[in-house]
């Protein structure tokens, strides 16, 4: 078994969390592997090598993702926020969710123009990563590439992305 199907199987899978019928994906204890944390990582962000000045991840779990993979690439970090958590926000975007809605917001103060690679932890329906596509456009930047670590592809997140994203697992 290669390094990156360990990792996956590192993933574990909780029914009826965080609630019923709904099948979480855990990456806790992927997290928690040195080998497989840097395979995961090196995995998300390599087809994307060269293409980017920051990495942006969406609050909680992609901010883990986003933080390893910037110092990996030697690039920056934009923190993807939920609704009030910012002292100054530069822009704002709110999105359906399965039940209600949600907001993601970007803080004042960052660089016009940078090319972000915009990643987080599951692509579900794809709401949360194109409000954050959008939520980036809206300060000037250009995201160059949209990556999860894992797709859970009956959701049909990849078609709200327009196809346009790459994920590193999929089941
Ligand atoms: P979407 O907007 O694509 O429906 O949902 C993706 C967002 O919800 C991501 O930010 C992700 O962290 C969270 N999410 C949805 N389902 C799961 C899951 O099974 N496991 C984890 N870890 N996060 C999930």
């Amino acid at each position: 078994m290669d390094e990156l199907d360990r990792a996956e199987r590192l993933i574990a899978t909780i029914p009826d969390f965080p609630q019923e019928g709904v099948v979480f994906r855990d990456i806790s204890p992927l997290l928690a592997d040195a080998a497989a944390l840097r395979v995961a990582v090196d995995a998300l962000t390599g087809p994307f090598a060269g293409q980017f000045d920051a990495v942006a991840g969406i609050e909680a779990r992609g901010f883990l993702l986003a933080g390893a993979a910037a110092i990996a690439a030697g690039v920056g970090l934009v923190p993807i926020r939920k609704a009030g958590k910012l002292p100054r926000v530069a822009a704002s975007v709110s999105y359906s969710l399965e039940y209600g809605e949600a907001v993601v917001e970007v803080p004042e103060g960052l660089p016009r123009g940078m090319r972000v690679l915009l990643v987080d932890d599951v692509l579900a329906t794809g709401g949360t990563l194109r409000a954050g596509r959008e939520v980036l456009g809206e300060i000037g930047c250009t995201v160059t590439g949209t990556a999860a670590l894992m797709e859970i592809a009956a959701l049909g997140g990849r078609a709200v992305l327009g196809g346009d994203v790459h994920s590193v697992f999929v089941v």
